[in-house]
């Protein structure tokens, strides 16, 4: 609509730019869905090298991400990265996907994860949530950078931070770490989180153990997605008519859609990794779905594209 005060139009400006910020973060997903991002952290991260040992500098610098600044950091070889958890909202649920980090976390081993007191609950507040809304919370898989807001501390004690949410937990993904408790002590078992991060969840009768393949509600089912973890999951949102795959950790960054043989250090059988990420991206590409994966930074959304000499990323702005 055109105004012609002056005030009016400098008013108008603010919110324009409000909204701008805000559209950041805001998925114009289809159907009954909105999907939020909840940012807890991003930047230059992480070297890449690091990430993925199987690249070569030249490599990762010689794919489309690699090149663009948003997504690659060309001075230190870095990669862009995000941490963030995806707020989907339906007319009836509110459902919160993977928790982050967290503050207050001891994290000897990361300077970056431990003691934070960033503004993740401000940040969700500010999106319209607060913790006694959320329904469900689901971990994608059971990483210290996926499950740090299960819990917030209160009185000395880890409790967990959404009252009325049951948090679903794949079952191969909790009978994989509990296994890995009984040779391990629990502070060296995903830097401490399982203690401070998972177990209170359990403890407080919170927890719903369910098959990696698993119907949440109608249109959001959970996928199996193994090789990152054992028992990784994908969640995908699906309105009859367009679908939305929320892929975790399936793939960290976006060189892993020119390169998805690249699997990262953190992965559990990495050639498995591989070979799953490489079905989801033709999934994704065939169905013409959104991908909204747990670290791609902004614009972290987009579509797949098959090419010639595999996939490529159309971001969605
Ligand atoms: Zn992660």
């Amino acid at each position: 609509m055109e105004r012609s005060s002056s005030i009016t139009d400098r008013s108008r400006s603010r919110t324009t730019l409000a909204e701008r910020r805000l559209s950041d973060n805001v998925f114009p997903l289809p159907g009954p869905f909105r999907a939020q991002r909840i940012v807890e952290m991003q930047g230059a991260l992480h070297a890449a090298q690091a990430l993925f040992p199987d690249a070569t500098r030249e490599e990762l610098r010689a794919t489309a991400a690699g090149s663009d600044p948003r997504l690659y950091d060309r001075d230190r070889d870095f990669l862009v990265l995000s941490y963030h958890s995806i707020v989907v909202r339906t007319p009836g649920l509110t459902i919160l996907v993977d928790c982050c980090i967290g503050n207050d976390k001891p994290r000897s081993r990361n300077a970056n994860f431990n003691q934070r007191r960033g503004t993740f609950l401000q940040d969700l507040a500010a999106a319209g949530v607060t913790p006694e809304d959320v329904d469900i919370v689901m971990c994608t898989h059971l990483h210290v950078d996926h499950v740090g807001w299960n819990t917030r501390q209160e009185n000395g004690e880890w409790v967990p931070t959404f009252p009325n949410a049951r948090y679903l937990f794949a079952k191969s993904e909790v009978e994989h770490w509990q296994q890995v408790l009984e040779t391990t002590p629990a502070e060296e078992v995903n830097h401490g989180s399982w203690a401070d991060s998972v177990a209170p969840v359990f403890d407080a009768g919170q927890a719903e153990v369910v098959a990696m393949d698993h119907e949440v509600a109608d249109g959001i089912d959970l996928i199996g997605a193994p090789g990152h973890t054992p028992g990784n999951v994908i969640v995908r949102l699906d309105d009859g008519g367009e679908r939305a795959y929320l892929t975790g950790d399936v793939i960290h960054h976006p060189v892993q859609v020119e390169r998805p043989e690249w699997s990262s250090c953190f992965c559990w059988d990495p050639a498995m990794s591989a070979e799953t990420r490489v079905k989801t991206l033709a999934t994704v590409a065939e169905e013409d779905a959104w991908l909204l994966p747990a670290h791609f930074p902004t614009p972290t959304a987009g579509r797949v594209r098959s090419t010639a000499s595999g996939f490529r990323m159309a971001w969605w702005k």
